[in-house]
């Protein structure tokens, strides 16, 4: 029996502002416990929330991304439930009236493009922290009041690996955006998902369970792909499917019952007293409209038509916005973009990988990438050499054209040079040298070999190879 997997998914993106939702307190992670706090973030009785209007920029920015409609009128709503980290008693929260409504993400490749739906996106505070240790139970409230995005996909994803691409693909549009650091393991992207299965070909969807804790994509992916499995075997064996939520254990690879969610809660929303309705006019949104800078799917499809580079490289060279940014300083120097793009994806992207940095910190500037490349094609260094030069440059920061100086890297194209250094291989090898002679031209490249050796690389391949055959002609 073929089974087909549901999924939709519901994120929460903590917003990169400096100050919480409702108060002046810093949202800054390495704070002592409790220091960032105030009455209002402490929900201390007669303490008033006053609305963080960069919360709602950032949300707008995103919803318009999203291709979400925007609410002209927000309403913000108590959502009523008791919990330790949770001083107020309730989680302020938008219910009936979100501030963006059905919009959509596109995943997949240009001729096969699924359209996953965006059922709504609503702003929220976030509750503390609790720390259980052997000694009790802890509080810190300094995470009460940071500003949440919750963004509620349709159920219209199919596979564990479009789950994920979705999720990375919206990561990519709050980075782009700057609206959140999209840091899974710190917590400011968490990944709640709803799985059902249901026979192909069924109309009904199965009963779903939620899964949480997954706190990155790769887990997230083996998380749903257990889920997915977990669920076909308990109906196969003829069970059935519990709503409950489910936690991943990583360390264990399976999904583990967390709590039964077969009664729905009744939270007892209502509209928050304290905060008036947030009205947003057309031109404030037309105003943050154009301050959204190109998205990854745009950018790598200019990549692709404006620098000729096949759509994997555009792909990954839009990984990021700095990474963008660094392909096209590059390109503005050096004509050839494909070259350009195989150093980056090559040789840059490796070393910044082994390092653990950031392209923004890197040493290797657009200018010293290109005069490099300037170096090869002007036959000034080949391109073997070249990769030695690189290395040095990320390690120094030194222009390439000093590393050559210091190094004595410069490439050897003097014909008399080259020949007398021929001659040397070949008084040397006399057997490979009659062999040769003999018919077998296949020997060449141990003598050509040879020479690159002596020279240390250093001179030019090409030359070798036709000289050494004009010498070896000679008799
Ligand atoms: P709940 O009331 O349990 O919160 P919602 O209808 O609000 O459920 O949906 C929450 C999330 O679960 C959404 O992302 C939605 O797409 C997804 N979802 C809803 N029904 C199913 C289902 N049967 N299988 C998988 N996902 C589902
Ligand atoms: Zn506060
Ligand atoms: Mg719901």
């Amino acid at each position: 029996m073929q089974y087909e997997p549901v999924i939709g998914l519901e994120i929460h993106a903590q917003l990169k502002t400096n100050t919480k939702i409702f108060c002046n307190c810093s949202t800054s992670f390495d704070q002592q416990p409790n220091l960032s706090t105030c009455p209002v973030c402490l929900g201390l009785p007669g303490a008033l929330p006053v609305l963080n209007k960069k919360v709602i920029e950032y949300g707008i920015k995103t919803a318009l991304c999203l291709n979400c409609k925007i609410a002209d009128k927000n309403i913000f709503a108590r959502k009523n439930y008791f919990y330790p980290d949770l001083p107020k008693g309730y989680q302020i929260s938008q219910f009936e009236l979100p501030l963006g409504l059905g919009g959509f993400i596109n995943i997949g490749e240009k001729d096969n493009q699924k359209r996953i739906g965006i059922t709504r996106l609503h702003l929220e505070e976030d509750a503390g922290k609790l720390l259980h240790r052997a000694d009790g139970s802890l509080v810190d409230f300094n995470r009460t009041g940071i500003p949440l995005m919750e963004i509620v996909s349709e159920p219209d994803l199919r596979t564990a690996k479009d789950a994920k691409e979705f999720v990375v693909k919206l990561r990519d549009i709050l980075l782009y955006n700057g609206v959140c650091d999209c840091n899974m393991e710190q917590g400011s992207l968490r990944c709640d998902a709803n799985i059902s299965v249901r026979k192909a070909g069924a109309k009904e969807f199965g009963v779903k369970t939620e899964v949480k804790n997954m706190n990155s994509f790769r887990f997230m992916q083996k998380a749903l792909e257990y889920e997915i499995e977990r669920q076909i075997d308990e109906l196969e064996s003829g069970g059935r499917i519990i709503q409950e939520t489910r936690l991943w254990d990583e360390a264990k690879g399976v999904t583990v019952s967390m709590r039964s969610k077969e009664e729905a809660h009744d939270y007892r929303y209502f509209p928050e007293p304290d905060l008036v309705p947030v009205m947003v006019s057309v031109q404030w949104v037309e105003d943050i409209r154009k301050t959204i800078p190109e998205l990854p799917d745009e950018k790598k499809e200019r990549f692709v038509s404006q620098y000729n580079i096949p759509e994997y490289d555009a792909k990954v060279l839009t990984t990021s916005r700095d990474l963008a940014d660094y392909f096209e300083d590059c390109a503005k120097l050096y004509s050839d973009a494909k070259i350009v793009s195989n150093w980056i994806m090559g040789e840059l992207l490796r070393e910044i990988k082994n390092d653990n940095t950031d392209i923004k910190d890197c040493s290797i500037t657009p200018k010293m990438l290109t005069d490099m490349l300037g170096l090869i094609k002007k036959g000034v260094i080949s391109g073997k050499i070249a990769k030695q030069v690189f290395e040095d440059m990320y390690k120094t920061g030194d222009a390439p054209q000093d590393i050559i100086e210091k190094k004595g890297l410069k490439q050897i194209m003097d014909p008399n040079a080259i020949r007398s250094i021929i001659k040397e291989i070949m008084a040397g090898n006399p057997k490979q040298v009659r062999l040769y002679r003999q018919g077998k031209t296949k020997i060449i490249g141990y003598l050509v070999g040879q020479v690159m050796k002596h020279t240390k690389g250093k001179a030019n391949p090409q030359l070798v190879n036709k000289l050494l055959a004009e010498e070896l002609k000679r008799d």
